[in-house]
């Protein structure tokens, strides 16, 4: 695929050019040290070169809160939004969270498959951009280099002065007709090393985590645990929501809405009649990292856990994935020795 430069001084330009063809999603400042999506007003107000955002571009496919139907007992009616492609560009995305979108495709498309998800997933086209990794990321352990490329249709390579432009898919070439760039003929830069590493394959893992099923870890870490629910809310793999029908006071109008949930919040698995079938804090504990990296990840070889760090580095409890992980890999190790 073809490969250009972009200067510096040519990257407002070249935002205010994909502007001009779909709507821009990109990475803002908010408040001092965070991160976040937002849609592209002003190009210069767009910051590439960033940590990591609270919320992956997962929101926009799937909103944290969105109406399914409402209903009028009155009238007899019931409608349903109208739910569109989004047609956008998703500019300044980092590689895990352009895999994360396409585990989520997975999920959401595997069995009975989710319209409003696949019907807004139509037509976004995603501009990776690559990142040095802090204390939190370690997505090279699970095979998500700073500079991978799946799942984007453009990727800019940092490089002396600018940017290595890829042109990975035709609807990426198509962002850059009529925008002209300079060939890059330089070999792109080398990937930047991780500082947090799991130290197993995902196919020795699944194994680890068989035989820590009962690890003394999920009571440890759930003892400092407080059951917020933030690792959920923030990563880009989870993809857990519940339903709830609300009624207006006449009890003759109301709407059913779907909300993003988290299987370290208690109420998550309460069902019916009270019962609550994963009470104790350790055993949500479990299922969690047994969703990123045992569950699914039998069914498809791949960890479903990306690697942004993002649940070790929002966890007021200083609760890390990794070093839970690592604990088990170590156990593990220690027994068939
Ligand atoms: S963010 Fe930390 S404290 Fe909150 S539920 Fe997750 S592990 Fe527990
Ligand atoms: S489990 Fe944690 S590190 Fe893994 S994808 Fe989710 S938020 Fe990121």
């Amino acid at each position: 695929m073809a490969r250009f430069y972009l200067e510096k001084g040519k990257v407002t330009a070249f935002i205010a050019h994909l502007q001009s063809q779909k709507t821009v999603y990109a990475p803002h400042r908010k408040g001092r040290n965070a991160f976040a999506f937002a849609p592209v007003e002003r190009p210069e107000d767009v910051v590439l070169d960033y940590p990591r955002t609270v919320s992956s571009i997962k929101k926009y496919f799937l909103p944290a809160r969105e109406e399914l139907l409402s209903f009028n007992l009155v009238e007899n009616t019931c409608a349903q939004p109208v739910v569109a492609p989004l047609d956008a560009v998703f500019l300044g995305v980092h590689s895990y969270d352009a895999q994360a979108v396409l585990k989520l495709d997975h999920n959401f498309v595997t069995g009975n498959p989710e319209r409003n998800y696949l019907t807004r997933r139509q037509g976004a086209l995603i501009v990776g951009v690559g990142f040095t990794p802090d204390r939190f990321h370690f997505s090279g352990s699970v095979g998500i280099p700073a500079g991978d490329t799946t799942g984007c249709d453009l990727f800019l390579h940092p490089c002396e002065g600018g940017y290595a432009l890829e042109a990975l898919t035709p609807g990426g070439e198509g962002l850059l007709a009529g925008f002209p760039l300079p060939a890059h003929a330089a070999g792109l830069p080398a990937a930047a090393p991780f500082h947090q590493h799991i130290y197993v394959p995902q196919a020795k893992l699944k194994d680890v985590l068989a035989h820590g099923y009962d690890s003394e870890v999920w009571e440890e870490e759930a003892e400092k645990c407080t059951s917020c629910g933030t690792c959920n809310l923030v990563c880009p793999t989870c993809y857990c929501f519940d339903v709830e029908d609300g009624v207006d006071i006449t009890v003759t109008r109301g709407s059913r809405e779907r909300r993003w949930d988290g299987c370290l919040l208690r109420s998550f698995t309460e069902v019916a009649g009270g019962e609550v079938f994963r009470e104790e804090p350790a055993d949500r504990q479990r299922h969690r990292v047994f969703r990123k990296f045992k569950y699914i990840s039998d069914e498809t070889g791949e960890p479903w856990c990306v690697g942004c760090g993002r649940c070790t580095a929002s966890c007021t409890a200083g609760i890390s994935i990794v070093s839970i992980v690592n604990r088990l890999v170590n156990d593990y190790d220690a027994v068939k020795a």
